[in-house]
């Protein structure tokens, strides 16, 4: 499908078992945008740390191999797939492993300036052709404040861990709250989530996927208007 709005920006933050990746992914195919998984970065740097050894709780260990691996994100929203030094990682980097050293590594500053520096490289390439729907913390704030259209997406806490829960193949629904609950302590405190200025709340908890696909798709169409009026 070719795309509708050329050159639009998208960055959906918010936190994690919100909606936002399924919102994102949807967002993307029915506009024919690029799609950008943030969070993927920052677990395959994660899982990198975990294979090689270094104590991804030990900042100043990270920070020495920030550099070394290899991150190539996908762009299709259809098909989202990471490799780390040539090889798909995609399943590694959901594993229990990575879901408790993520959010340490991601507050390491050296891990978030490589990041967000190939994150913006991945943009800027995808402004050449349909425009691209990023997802992660701090899109908004910090990977392009100037975003056409920023969305910050919300779910009670319960919901969030019951959609985890279901995704990981019906894990213990009360385990992967704790677990939520932890990142987001962190990823608020010394993290890069944040609300940012100008940023649409969208609350999922009592919307279909469906239902909060189409209400932002109808943000980026209201957008995409006025941009050409
Ligand atoms: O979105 P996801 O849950 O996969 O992200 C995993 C972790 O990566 C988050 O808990 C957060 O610590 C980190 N992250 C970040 N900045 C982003 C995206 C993710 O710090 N833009």
């Amino acid at each position: 499908m070719s795309s509708t709005l050329p050159g639009l920006v998208i960055a959906v933050d918010g936190t994690s078992g919100s909606g936002k990746s399924s919102t994102s992914r949807g967002v993307a195919d029915r506009l024919g945008l690029r799609y950008l998984d943030t969070g993927a970065m920052y677990r395959a740097m994660t899982w990198w740390m975990l294979s090689h050894a270094v104590d991804a709780h030990d900042a100043s260990a990270v920070a020495a191999h920030v550099g070394d691996p290899v991150i190539v994100s996908g762009t299709d929203p259809l098909a989202p797939m990471i490799t780390l030094d040539g090889k798909d990682v995609s399943e590694e980097i959901r594993s229990e492993a990575v879901n408790g050293c993520v959010s340490p590594v991601a507050t390491v500053p050296e891990v978030r300036a490589r990041l967000i520096a190939l994150q913006r490289a991945v943009i800027a390439d995808a402004l050449d052709g349909a425009g691209i729907v990023v997802e992660g913390r701090d899109i908004g704030t910090a990977v392009w404040p100037d975003a056409e259209l920023k969305v910050f997406v919300t779910a009670d806490p319960a919901a969030r861990a019951a959609r985890r829960a279901l995704e990981e193949g019906g894990s213990d629904a009360a385990a992967v709250r704790a677990s939520l609950e932890s990142r987001d302590r962190i990823d608020s405190t010394q993290g890069g989530l944040a609300v940012p200025d100008g940023a649409v709340h969208v609350d999922t908890t009592p919307y279909s996927l469906d239902e909060v696909i189409d209400q932002v798709v109808a943000l980026a169409k209201g957008v995409a208007e006025r941009a050409r009026s």
